[in-house]
């Protein structure tokens, strides 16, 4: 019986569990890798391919290929291959399948899983991530906060130190920072803060118009080489390899090809800093931004600086943060970190359920499996993970005399999870028998209650009893769980019934999960 863990990655995707020594185990790709691209290729309607093969392919059917689908979950952007809509859920879940595939090739078969997703993901996010794993086949236990995963790693690594951690994630299309603190084993998150538009691919973009112009300049006869898509994917895959390759050397060369003319340039470190200094200026801004929020909270400093996603290579991220924020930081398995860290956690919580739920013997057999000690599994079981909301979170109401809309939040960002928080609200007019609820999500990095800082990721109607003047009372509780999802309920004051409200988070309903998981088993995954 193992458990896995699984980072599923803006460009980047692994898996882990849990060795037969307690070790958190990485498992390789069919190709060998540690890491296999996030990129799905539909060859035909019946075939998708997964991995480095699609992302090769983005250059000759860049149509056909689909990257960065974790900046789309949680929204209404299906893309449309041979004649058919696919969901970001569904074409995550092809991720999945292919991670899953190739990991129980190394002896078990893939069931039980958690997936990660960055800290500052909403709601929706979460609940589209939990659904492409439900449409991949898999029985996800726990979305978990990648900066979580992470500091579990960590935890684990120091497990007798108590400190306070501040995670520094860049990975290939998201950024966050989260203030994290280990005490007694205990990990608790302070708060958390980032952007889901800002990662190692705006590097490439930056590197991207950089040789477009120089195509240009040397080249003002031909075509634009962006109005050309393969010319457009070639020229990312050479801006990823440059800006990989600027890792380890001072100056690297290119060579870019567009309708049988070319440009061969050099690139130094120092240019490439200079191009994508603004990107990183970005990340320190917003590492500042989530220091004050932990002083607020009373946690002024902190004792390790950890740098996590693949992006935190670049050597500009560790020089920039020593000098702004003046530690060293450490560098640490960046791009394994977080699944390591999954897996750790999907085993941990799978025996702390057996344990609770007094199936002993299930818990044994997986803690004899991982070859722990009695101390350990106590250890484990008395282990507790605090976490926070990542947004705010409220319904619309309408002012009685202007009639304007505008959203009273019931959650706060950075309040502590499980949270259950309930709010009065009333019917507007005489005899109103149904009530429409809006739940919205903080879209900006701040809360606000104009309407349009805000995301709608869910409605419904609520019934009202026959009769009721305006005003009458309905008690609206939000809970949101410890993986950030969502659920909501009404309840009318006079009688303390629970009124009939069908809210529906997220863009699928679970008879759509269900649909969709048996119309893409037909699909072949490779
Ligand atoms: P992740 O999503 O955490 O796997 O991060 C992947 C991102 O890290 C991609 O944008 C990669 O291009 C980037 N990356 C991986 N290795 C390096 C490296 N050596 N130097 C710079 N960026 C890298």
């Amino acid at each position: 019986m193992a458990v896995h863990g699984i980072d599923l990655g803006t460009t980047y995707s692994c898996i882990a569990s849990i060795d037969q020594v307690g070790r958190a185990q990485m498992h390789r790709n069919q190709e060998g890798a540690d890491t296999t691209p996030s990129v799905v290729f539909f060859e035909t309607s019946d075939n998708v391919i997964v991995g480095q093969t699609a992302k090769d392919s983005a250059v000759i059917h860049p149509d056909q290929v689909v990257s960065l689908i974790k900046r789309d979950m949680g929204q209404d952007a299906p893309r449309a291959m041979h004649g058919r809509e696919y969901t970001p859920e569904e074409i995550s879940a092809f991720l999945l399948r292919k991670l899953a595939r190739d990991a129980a090739a190394d002896g078990e078969p893939v069931s039980d899983v958690v997936i990660t997703v960055p800290a500052y993901f909403g709601a929706a996010e979460r609940d589209a991530t939990r659904k492409a794993g439900q449409i991949a086949g898999l029985n996800v236990i726990d979305i978990l906060s990648e900066p979580i995963a992470a500091a579990i790693t960590y935890g684990v690594l120091n497990p007798a130190e108590d400190c306070r951690i501040l995670v520094y994630d860049l990975g290939g299309g998201t950024f966050d920072t989260t203030v994290i603190t280990l005490r007694g084993g205990d990990i608790e998150v302070v708060c958390t803060d980032g952007s889901h538009k800002l990662g190692g691919a705006d590097w490439d973009e930056a590197l991207v118009q950089h040789f477009t112009q120089r195509f240009k300049d040397e080249h003002p006869d031909v075509s634009d080489p962006l109005d050309s898509k393969e010319t457009e994917q070639d020229l990312r895959k050479i801006a990823e390899d440059v800006k990989k390759a600027l890792s380890a050397r001072v100056k690297q060369p290119a060579r870019i090809m567009h309708e049988g003319r070319a440009t061969t340039l050099e690139v130094t470190r120092e240019d490439f800093e200079a191009l994508t200094r603004d990107l990183l200026d970005q990340t320190i801004d917003i590492t500042r931004r989530t220091l004050d929020t932990a002083r607020g909270k009373g946690v002024t400093g902190f004792d390790h600086l950890v740098l996590v996603g693949g992006s935190s290579r670049m050597p500009a991220v560790a020089e920039a943060l020593q000098k702004e924020i003046g530690v060293v930081p450490q560098l640490r398995d960046p791009d394994l970190a977080v699944a390591k860290g999954a897996a750790l956690y999907a085993f941990e919580e799978t025996y702390r359920r057996l344990v609770d739920s007094g199936e002993t013997a299930k818990a044994e057999e997986l803690a004899l499996g991982a070859g722990l000690s009695r101390e350990q599994q106590e250890e484990i079981a008395g282990r507790t993970i605090k976490t926070v909301a990542s947004r705010a979170f409220g319904i619309v109401t309408t002012d009685r005399q202007t009639r304007q809309h505008r959203v009273s939040h019931l959650v706060h960002a950075n309040d502590p999870l499980p949270a259950e928080v309930t709010k009065r609200f009333a019917t507007l007019d005489d005899f109103q028998t149904t009530v429409r609820i809006q739940v919205m999500e903080q879209a900006g990095a701040a809360e606000s209650e104009r309407f349009e800082d805000n995301n709608q990721i869910g409605e419904g109607d609520l019934s009202i009893p026959h009769g009721k003047p305006a005003g009458f009372p309905i008690d609206v509780t939000f809970g949101l769980d410890t993986s950030g999802l969502l659920h909501v309920t009404a309840r009318e004051n006079e009688t303390g019934r629970q009124l009939d409200l069908d809210i529906q988070i997220g863009g699928m309903s679970e008879e759509k999960v269900e649909s969709s998981r048996a119309a893409l088993s037909g699909i072949q995954v490779s």
